[in-house]
């Protein structure tokens, strides 16, 4: 019987098979590697991932699913499935601790928060393949000056090379999405772009920034710098946050940590 899909868990099967070898093509999965798979569903990609010969561990929320998995990949030496949440797993145990990569169509309703609890491991991470909202795609990619650069981009790019590599329309889905989607790789960066004290800090200014992004830095950033403080980072307290590359943020970041 065919399993129905759950909104809830965001659930769009990839039904075409052209598109889902295309996406196994560009993952280009293969013998001695160590992939993790978030939400395998209903192993569109995951049948080809273990067909490579690759150690796979597979992480999926739905009950129903996890048991067909179990089945299906029971007599499978390379295929490990782990029943749960996700966002609850830490990624390092599952793989003791040895490098890996990273992919999956992620459900849409929690794809940012399992971005960023996926770049909690970056250090262990060769790459990540995912397919997301166009949209969320453009945001990680963006660059300074536009519409789409924000928190979501200063952090990825932070830790990462981020490529679009292709989109997907809504009908390669079952059931089909209300928007395009696309694939995108990410790829850790051997050492951070700019240099970052204090993390904490970094995110809290980011995040305050663009919470007013039609904002001047001056107003914006009120409560955490100055405009005497942003002027001394070399940057002019009438921009807006849009305007500043990673590497200013850093700067404001740093004055911050020096004040
Ligand atoms: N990989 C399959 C495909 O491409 O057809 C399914 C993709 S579907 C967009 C998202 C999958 O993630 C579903 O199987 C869903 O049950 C699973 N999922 C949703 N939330 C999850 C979570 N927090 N942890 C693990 N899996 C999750």
């Amino acid at each position: 019987m065919q399993h129905r899909p759950r909104k809830r868990f965001g659930q769009n099967f990839l039904a075409d098979q052209q598109i889902i070898e295309r996406i196994v093509n560009v993952i280009a999965p293969g013998v001695g590697q160590v992939i993790v798979e978030i939400g395998p569903g209903e192993a569109a990609l995951t049948t080809l991932l273990a067909a490579s010969g690759a150690e796979l561990h597979l992480l999926e929320i739905d009950r129903d699913l996890g048991a067909s998995l179990e089945q299906r990949f029971a007599l499978a030496p390379n295929v490990h499935l782990h029943r749960g949440d996700a966002l609850q797993m830490d990624l390092s145990a599952l793989t003791s601790g040895q490098r890996f990569r990273l992919v999956g169509n992620l459900p849409y309703n929690i794809s940012t928060p399992l971005l960023f609890h996926a770049l909690r491991w970056s250090d262990l991470i060769v790459d990540m393949h995912f397919m997301l909202q166009q949209e969320v795609v453009n945001r990680m990619a963006a660059q300074p000056g536009g519409k789409a650069w924000g928190r979501l981009s200063i952090m990825c790019q932070y830790r990462c090379t981020v490529t679009p590599l292709f989109t997907v329309p809504p009908e390669a889905f079952r059931p089909a999405p209300k928007v395009q989607s696309a694939i995108v790789r990410l790829v850790p960066h051997p050492k951070p772009p700019v240099h970052i004290t204090d993390m904490a800090r970094f995110e809290r200014l980011v995040a305050q920034a663009f919470s007013m992004r039609r904002k001047t830095l001056r107003n914006c950033l009120r409560g955490l710098l100055d405009a005497d403080a942003i002027a001394a980072a070399g940057i002019d307290p009438g921009l807006r946050p849009e305007a500043l590359d990673l590497s200013q943020f850093a700067a404001l970041a740093e004055r911050m940590n020096a004040d």
